[in-house]
């Protein structure tokens, strides 16, 4: 997997291509990632003690994780990323611009 929980990612594929979101779950045994504010869909809820109305929410679903890339502020897209050594920190750089991507 390519990124990680609380990464700052754009989504560059499907339906909800360009948005841009925090990854609030990763799922490696299904390449599969969630994405604050993307895939969202309604799900309805039963009435019951809790809810005597019933209702619906929406909430993220999972999508595959290779329709995303890190953000990068300085190119304002998506971009690849490759690994910077710096000192003892290991930094994720845009293979264009060479700015740090994916958010802090
Ligand atoms: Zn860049």
């Amino acid at each position: 997997m390519h990124v990680r929980r609380d990464d700052l990612v754009q989504v560059m594929a499907g339906a909800d291509r360009g948005k841009v979101g925090r990854v609030l779950r990763s799922i490696p045994e299904e390449s599969r990632i969630v994405v604050e504010g993307v895939n969202l869909r309604w799900k309805h809820l039963r009435k019951g003690p809790k809810n005597p109305q019933g209702g619906r929410v929406q909430r993220e679903y999972p999508i595959p994780v290779a329709r995303v890339l890190l953000r990068c502020e300085k190119c304002g897209r998506g971009r690849r990323a490759r690994a910077r050594l710096e000192g003892e920190r290991k930094l994720r750089v845009c293979t264009k611009c060479g700015g740090e991507v994916g958010g802090k």
